[in-house]
């Protein structure tokens, strides 16, 4: 969940456009009721936001696309973005059969309900290989959103070990490991010649979290997490900027412009890092 009530996103969080808030009625047809702002899976309502314990998603959120020109706090990586919200991670985690749910979610949406969603961010993992997340995940492909996943942060080669979802080998998946600002591999950062794309910054990344009281505040996390949603707010920026491209074209787009780096070289699909200027 994210606070899109947050001053910094505010100006950016998106609204289910066949949906009327607090009718009590599904308007659009999609299963879920009031679903203006997206949909909690976990307990299974509209309120998206949950409070300070949604600090994790209003990161995430910010580095995509906290507003920019607003003279407060951050910017993400895609001024011009609108954020949708499927949670279906709560205080004691989640299930696969709910991330299931909220993949398809925002297929639906795109599909019989007209929304331009270029991709999900899903700084998230665990549980092994799922024959139904991995179905899930193809039909976002055929509907032309991106996938883009954290590789996760235990130090781990996803050739060998367990990455999931970030090593499904679906054609929209875009596999994020986490540089530092030196551009080094964190030291936390799962990696893979063969199953992680690229990295993108994610040591000490400062964005958009709750206050208390709902106040709109910052801080600096790090984690594959917070790099994974550089990588979402570049998909967005190329599609704001190139509005008929692709998914497959995005993606290209992201991967061929890597910056080779010495700290990525047989440790990522490309050996390099996001450079959102290159593509
Ligand atoms: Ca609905």
């Amino acid at each position: 969940g994210y606070m899109f009530a947050h001053a910094d996103l505010a100006p950016n969080a998106g609204v289910n456009p066949g949906e009327i808030a607090g009718n009590g009625r599904d308007d659009d047809g999609n299963g879920y009721v009031d679903d203006v702002r997206g949909w909690d899976f976990d307990r299974n309502d509209g309120t998206v936001y949950d409070g300070t314990a949604d600090d994790h998603g209003t990161h995430v959120a910010g580095t995509i696309g906290a507003a920019g020109n607003n003279g407060t706090g951050v910017v993400g990586v895609c001024r011009s973005v609108r954020l949708s919200n499927a949670k279906f991670l709560g205080r004691n985690g989640g299930t696969t059969a709910n991330a299931i749910r909220a993949v398809d979610y925002f297929t639906d949406l795109k599909t019989r309900h007209g929304l331009n969603l270029v991709a999900t961010n899903n700084s998230w993992g665990g549980g092994g290989f799922s024959q139904g997340l991995q179905d899930a995940i193809a039909r976002a492909n055929a509907a032309g959103i991106l996938f883009v996943a954290a590789a996760g942060n235990s130090t781990v080669n996803c050739d060998t070990g367990s990455c999931f979802p970030a090593e499904y080998q679906v054609p929209n998946v875009i596999a994020v490991a986490s540089i530092t600002s030196t551009g080094a591999i964190s030291s936390f950062s799962n990696f893979g010649a063969r199953t992680i794309h690229l990295g993108a910054p994610g040591s000490g990344i400062w964005s958009t979290v709750p206050g208390r009281g709902g106040a709109s505040s910052y801080a600096s996390y790090s984690g594959t997490s917070m790099a994974t949603p550089h990588v979402a707010g570049a998909a967005a920026l190329y599609a704001s900027r190139n509005p008929g491209a692709t998914a497959a074209q995005i993606r290209t787009a992201i991967l061929n412009a890597a910056t080779p780096t010495t700290s990525l070289a047989g440790r990522t699909i490309t050996g390099g890092r996001l450079n959102v200027a290159g593509s």
